[in-house]
């Protein structure tokens, strides 16, 4: 998009593509990732993705490393890359999801690249593995959630703890990548422990083994029994909200459609209080009011909600605001 930098080299044609393979079926491959794969010169990878995509490589050259070889991968992207070459480095679901977008940068950077330099650098997106997974078991993503990886090579154990008790305690859905290896069987045990000061024991967890390739496994447990599931390095591990619920082998958790409507008989009614297109009644402005209405204090507030209890007092210090236009504003597109 800039104009060319008479100052600087003649871009070299080089390209790096970070190519995520999505699950490892062709059929989840997207179009784009299959054409980097064609425009590249050379593919680098971890062994077990090559061999996904080992009919797409004839006439390439090939670059297999291990697992632990991921700096080593960008550098040689590089490399070629200043050679004029185009390089697709694959991972599985999405390179920037626990994947090669990271450190292909920090390498690139390091090397004094800049997005100008002469070597362009794509990210093609792929499904992640909790896409795929969470399309396996139903619908549990519906409402908030995130992904924590139990791998501690990288990451010292009270940072991943830390996040395992707040997603905990704050009533995500969540989705364990590396929940356990050969080596790591303890953190899954301790990621148990930590959910189950928050949430009850009989909440719903998925386990997810090899989705969407040949030896694909799924099992519905509870978080009081997660631990004992059959859990490896290609499994990734769904813990449910407060709301969510198995029925017929599908796990759901609801998108909160209840709060307003009340279905019955395929019949959709509005609850009393609520309005079609409009914040809940204990959406930010309903409950702004209710509060303040209410006469009740902070510490007592807090406590019912939850909630810090200098958030709360910040919030009944300030002035009730008529100028949030809510009641003018047009109706929020339905989804
Ligand atoms: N970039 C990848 C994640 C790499 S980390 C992505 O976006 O999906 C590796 C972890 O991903 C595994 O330990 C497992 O938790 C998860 N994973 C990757 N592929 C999977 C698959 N096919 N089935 C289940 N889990 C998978």
């Amino acid at each position: 998009m800039n104009a060319p930098d008479p100052l600087r080299p003649a871009a070299s044609g080089g390209k790096i593509m970070l190519v995520g393979l999505g699950p490892g079926a062709h059929a989840h491959l997207t179009a784009r990732a299959r054409a980097a794969i064609a425009e590249a010169d050379t593919v680098i990878g971890y062994v077990t993705y090559i061999r996904l995509v080992a009919d797409l490589l004839e006439g390439k050259e090939v670059i297999r490393k291990s697992m632990t070889e991921e700096l080593d991968r960008a550098i040689e992207a590089l490399e070629r890359a200043r050679q004029g070459r185009k390089v697709a480095l694959v991972s599985s679901g999405d390179a920037g999801v626990y994947g090669m977008a990271g450190p292909t940068f920090e390498v690139l950077f390091q090397a004094g690249w800049t997005p100008d330099s002469g070597i362009e650098v794509e990210i093609v997106p792929g499904a992640s593995a909790l896409n795929t997974c969470a399309a396996l078991v139903g619908a549990p993503l519906t409402h908030d959630f995130c992904a924590i990886s139990l791998s501690d090579l990288l990451t010292p154990w009270p940072t991943i703890a830390r996040r395992l008790d707040a997603v905990a305690y704050a009533d995500f859905v969540v989705a364990l990548y590396n929940p356990k290896s050969g080596r790591r069987t303890r953190q899954i045990v301790e990621a148990q422990r930590l959910f189950l000061r928050h949430r009850r024991p009989d909440t719903p967890v998925a386990i997810v083994k090899s989705a969407y390739r040949p030896k694909q496994r799924i099992e519905f447990t509870t978080l009081a029994r997660m631990a004992e599931a059959d859990i490896g390095m290609l499994t990734t591990v769904l813990i449910g909200n407060s709301n969510t619920f198995v029925r017929d082998g599908l796990m759901v958790t609801p998108r909160g459609y209840s709060n307003k409507y009340e279905v019955a008989a395929g019949e959709r009614a509005t609850r009393d209080g609520e309005r079609a297109g409009r914040s809940l009644s204990t959406g930010l402005e309903g409950w702004l009011q209710a509060i303040r209405a209410s006469g009740v204090d902070a510490a007592q507030l807090a406590a019912e909600y939850r909630l810090p209890q200098d958030y709360i007092a910040t919030l009944l210090a300030e002035p009730a605001d008529e100028a949030t236009g809510a009641a003018e504003a047009p109706p929020e597109a339905a989804v």
